[in-house]
């Protein structure tokens, strides 16, 4: 089976600096490094790790080959990322010497992905297939109206968090991602209560205190991995493409979200984002 990802991919740009620039301040940086961001391209990175084939949906411009590239040596799919005259996606992220941080995003070719071609990679798969969608490109209604009817599984990660995004979505969902801020900020956008949404698996991430997956009578408690976090970006990107990963090796709910949990703990206790994303090896010799 086929995990398509109509996803995001930026330049990842970290700057340390002593402190957060204020206005009108300007700054030297103490080091700057350069990586594979974006929550899509995390979370195929995630489930190419695991095993899965991933099917990239996306764009770059001429500047993020690099990316795609990148990509491609972690094992996804990148033959539907497309280049286009538009810059690449890219974050300006300043850490200070706290570890808080000052995010500038850009979106970049990330926006301006083409919805007719997002129709005709779906049509491309079966059912069965999965397909999932962020909120940090375009089409994605356009992604989850074609992949419902075509019979995928249709899973959407809640992030970043806009309620006409999710709203725009809903209808076509069989799997909610997202963490405990955002599930807060959707009731108060609907109204209602987390539980009385028609999605067949909704899974709250609670970072330390582990995951919370409600399903027709199931609201069961997911336990964190107990670990000494070093940098917890990019858990929640993992964790998302692990739970698909199993999913689509045939493992149940249950078992995809345990398998997540132990990725997203590795995850937590490394530096950077998509380049540093455990294999299913690992995952696997990881005890806790
Ligand atoms: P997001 O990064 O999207 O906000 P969370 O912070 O909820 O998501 O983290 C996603 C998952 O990563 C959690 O469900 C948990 O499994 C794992 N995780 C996050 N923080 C920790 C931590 N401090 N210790 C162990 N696991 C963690």
């Amino acid at each position: 089976m086929t995990i398509f990802n109509l996803g995001s991919i930026n330049a990842d740009h970290v700057y340390r600096v002593p402190h957060l620039p204020g206005p009108g301040e300007t700054l030297a940086a103490t080091s700057m490094q350069t990586g594979l961001g974006g929550k899509g391209a995390n979370m195929s990175v995630a489930a190419a790790r695991a095993g899965s084939h991933v099917a990239h949906i996306g764009a770059i411009g001429s500047d993020g080959i690099w990316a795609r590239n990148r990509l491609l040596e972690y094992g996804v799919d990148t033959r539907h990322i497309a280049e286009l005259d538009v810059p690449t996606g890219h974050a300006i992220i300043n850490v200070d010497d706290a570890g808080e941080n000052a995010i500038t995003l850009f979106a970049g070719a990330n926006q301006a992905i083409s919805e007719d071609s997002v129709a005709n990679v779906l049509s491309t798969g079966s059912t069965g297939d999965i397909l999932v969608t962020q909120n940090e490109t375009n089409a994605q209604s356009v992604a989850a109206k074609v992949g419902s009817k075509l019979g995928f599984r249709v899973c959407y990660a809640a992030a970043p968090f806009d309620a006409g995004a999710v709203k725009v979505v809903l209808p076509y969902l069989d799997f909610l991602i997202l963490n405990a801020v955002e599930a807060k900020q959707l009731e108060q956008a609907l109204g209602v209560s987390i539980e009385e949404l028609d999605v067949a698996d909704i899974i709250i991430t609670l970072g330390s205190d582990g995951a919370r997956w409600i399903s027709e009578g199931v609201d069961q408690h997911f336990a964190a991995i107990k670990v000494d976090p070093v940098d917890t970006t990019g858990a929640g990107d993992t964790f998302t493409g692990y739970v698909l990963a199993g999913l689509d090796r045939g493992l149940t709910m249950g078992q995809s979200i345990s398998l997540a949990m132990r990725a997203a703990a590795l995850m937590v206790m490394r530096m950077g984002t998509a380049d540093v994303i455990p294999d299913l090896k690992e995952v696997e010799a990881f005890s806790g």
